[in-house]
C-alpha cells in the first residue's frame, strides 16, 4: 500500500484535509444534483474515511440531499468539498479542492441521461446512464 499523501482545501483555506494513500480514478457526476451543487457537473474522487484528516471541520456545512446521502461544502466561502453516503466508511471529495499535482485521473462518468444540455462529453471515457456497479452514488 502506497503511502502518497495528497492535501487540498478550500477556496478561503478555512477548511483543509489531508489524505493518506491512492485516490480512487475521478468520477464524473452529471445527476441533477451534483450539476446544481457544483454548478457543473461533479468531479471526486474518494478515500475511506481513516485515511482522510480535516482541519477546520467545524466551518464544513452538511446539506442532507437525499435519505442516504450529504454534501459537505465551506460554510465561509462556499467551496463544493465531500459527498458522504450514511451508511459507508468512505468520503468523496472534489477534486478540484486538492493542490496540485493531484496524481489525479479521469476514469468515467455517471447519471448522463441527467446531464446538462449545454455541453457534449467528448473525452473518451466510459459513460453510463445512470450509476455504474461497485460505486455509490447520491442518485433518486
Ligand atoms: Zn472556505
Ligand atoms: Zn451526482
Amino acid at each position: 500500500m502506497s503511502d502518497t499523501m495528497h492535501s487540498g482545501s478550500c477556496l478561503c483555506g478555512t477548511v483543509r484535509f489531508k489524505t493518506r494513500g491512492p485516490l480512487r480514478g475521478v468520477i464524473y457526476c452529471h445527476c441533477s444534483q451534483c450539476r446544481r451543487q457544483s454548478g457543473h457537473h461533479y468531479a471526486s474522487t474518494n478515500v475511506p474515511d481513516d485515511r482522510l484528516e480535516v482541519e477546520g471541520d467545524d466551518n464544513v456545512a452538511w446539506f442532507a440531499s437525499s435519505d442516504d446521502a450529504q454534501r459537505g461544502f465551506c460554510k465561509t466561502c462556499g467551496s463544493v468539498l465531500f459527498w458522504k453516503h450514511r451508511k459507508l466508511d468512505y468520503t468523496s471529495i472534489n477534486a478540484g479542492a486538492f493542490d496540485n499535482p493531484t496524481g489525479l485521473h479521469g476514469a468515467m462518468h455517471i447519471f448522463v441521461a441527467d446531464k446538462g444540455d449545454y455541453y457534449e462529453i467528448t473525452d473518451g471515457l466510459p459513460k453510463h446512464e445512470r450509476s455504474a456497479s461497485g460505486i455509490v452514488v447520491a442518485g433518486d
